[in-house]
């Protein structure tokens, strides 16, 4: 994978945002493999087509690519807030593909997955309706919260100027495909799911406890939340993410 972007690509434009976007556009097309399955490349889709910029024709996941020049954030502007909740709801938001690079050599410094399964209606902020002065007055918008997505839900394909080997990052999607799997609201599963991530490998379940206030901020309206974290963490051993040892006590796997 060559980690510099084609500035030829941009020749003629002078614009920089518009160079910005056809030359990450051009290097995401021309390096970029599926992670999704063993695809090597993936398709980009026309300029019209908004929300999927590229899609997999072999295993149909469409990508949606998010560039910038500054380092990665937490915080990713979206779309429509009803649309993209609609989207969340039906399962068929996009995979996010986020991309940082570094001008004036336009290198990739980080490129990260977030597949669509970690996306909530809890990870989606609804930002304010425009003012009546807008164009748009009344519209809503949204943003991703992405320091509301655990560990795991960041795929990281290059970090810091170094790109994983793609059987490690395909391997790490695989693991957590499961997901796919939960019909019902995910937010909560998604919740624990990030505060387990960050207990040792074993951990009994007074520690699962101790993040009570942290979720109780994040659902104000859920009054029984130790019944709640109890719930998920036989979710996650339903999909083989957890081993139940006896007397409280837990072991990740995988
Ligand atoms: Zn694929």
């Amino acid at each position: 994978m060559n980690l510099l972007f084609n500035q030829a690509d941009a020749n003629r434009l002078s614009s920089g945002s518009q160079r910005a976007r056809v030359m990450s556009e051009a290097w995401v097309e021309g390096n970029l493999y599926c992670v999704g399955c063993s695809a090597v490349r993936l398709q980009r889709l026309g300029a019209n087509t908004k929300a999927r910029d590229f899609i997999c024709q072999e295993c149909g996941e469409a990508f949606e690519l998010k560039a910038t020049k500054s380092k990665l954030a937490n915080r990713i502007v979206g779309g429509a807030y009803a649309a993209m909740a609609e989207r969340i709801a039906a399962q068929q938001a996009p995979n996010l593909l986020l991309l940082s690079y570094q001008p004036p050599q336009y290198a990739v410094r980080d490129l990260v997955v977030v597949p669509k399964h970690f996306l909530t209606l809890d990870s989606l902020y609804r930002r304010n309706p425009l003012g009546p002065q807008a164009r748009r007055a009344g519209w809503v918008g949204c943003v991703i919260l992405l320091d509301r997505i655990p560990a795991s839900g960041h795929l990281y394909l290059v970090r810091d100027g170094l790109h994983e080997a793609p059987i490690k990052a395909r391997e790490h999607w695989n693991r957590m495909l499961f997901l796919r799997k939960e019909a019902q609201d995910r937010s909560w599963l998604i919740a624990v799911l990030s505060c387990v991530e960050r207990l040792p490998a074993e951990f009994t379940l007074a520690q699962a406890y101790a993040f009570e206030d942290e979720l109780q901020r994040r659902f104000p309206k859920n009054t029984h939340v130790r019944p709640k974290i109890r719930q998920q963490l036989q979710r996650l051993r339903d999909s083989n993410q957890l081993a139940f040892l006896g007397g409280g006590r837990y072991r990740q796997l995988g």
